[in-house]
């Protein structure tokens, strides 16, 4: 099975594409995670894409095609995946779409979250993630641990730089100009599942599964 997880930032993606991923035990490929990770290990690709996920801008397409070309070439994505966070632009959807019908492959299901903005903007600004596991917590809904060490692995909680409160406007912003187009895009294709991903993160997994049946 093939999945794209499309929405807002702050509609849950990360812990929804968590549940995915266990369920049909199909790899979780996260295009940000991908980013984090090389950012933190000071490659070049981190190091090129720094500025633009600090600001909230989009990475430049060329770059993105590339890791995610290489990924998918996994081993692991035989049987199927979920992409979170990919595609984001109109080339990046059409890219993936070739590279998919080169290998006889396409799209099952495209997964819309959606929430209000106020929601997300609330979510994000409050979010606290760990560096090592990516656990999430939220400073008043559910707090982290005052030592801010995560209880799992041990790794740091921070902020991340992109959850500053002008950055999220700015990646809200930039969804709607740049990857809002997809929705219809993913319509004509008769793949779009919404969502609503205002609701608490349990009963947003029971409607993705529903989605997918
Ligand atoms: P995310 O964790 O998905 O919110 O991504 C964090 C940041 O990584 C984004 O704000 C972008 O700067 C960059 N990024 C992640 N995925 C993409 C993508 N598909 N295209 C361009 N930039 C991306």
């Amino acid at each position: 099975m093939i999945i794209v997880l499309l929405g807002p930032p702050g509609t849950g993606k990360g812990t929804q594409a968590a549940a995915v991923r266990n369920r049909f035990r199909i790899p979780h490929i996260s295009t940000g995670d991908i980013f984090r990770r090389n950012l933190a290990e000071g490659t070049p690709l981190g190091l090129e894409a720094k500025g633009y996920m600090e600001k909230g801008e989009l990475v430049p397409d060329g770059l993105v095609l590339d890791l995610v070309a290489d990924r998918l070439r996994g081993p692991d994505c035989r049987d199927g995946f979920l992409l979170d966070g990919f595609p984001r632009t109109e080339v990046q959807a059409e890219a993936l779409d070739r590279l998919l019908s080169g290998a006889g492959r396409s799209i099952d299901h495209v997964v819309l979250l959606e929430a209000p903005d106020e929601t997300v903007v609330d979510r994000l600004a409050g979010r606290r993630v760990c560096k090592s596991c990516g656990a999430v917590w939220h400073v008043t809904h559910n707090p982290p641990p005052a030592d801010l060490v995560c209880p799992e692995c041990s790794g740091e909680i921070y902020q991340r730089a992109d959850d500053a409160a002008e950055a999220v406007l700015n990646r809200l912003r930039v969804y709607v100009r740049q990857t809002g187009p997809l929705i219809g895009y993913y319509d004509a294709k008769g793949l779009i599942r919404r969502v609503d991903g205002s609701r608490p993160p349990a009963e947003v997994v029971e409607a993705l599964f529903r989605s997918l049946a």
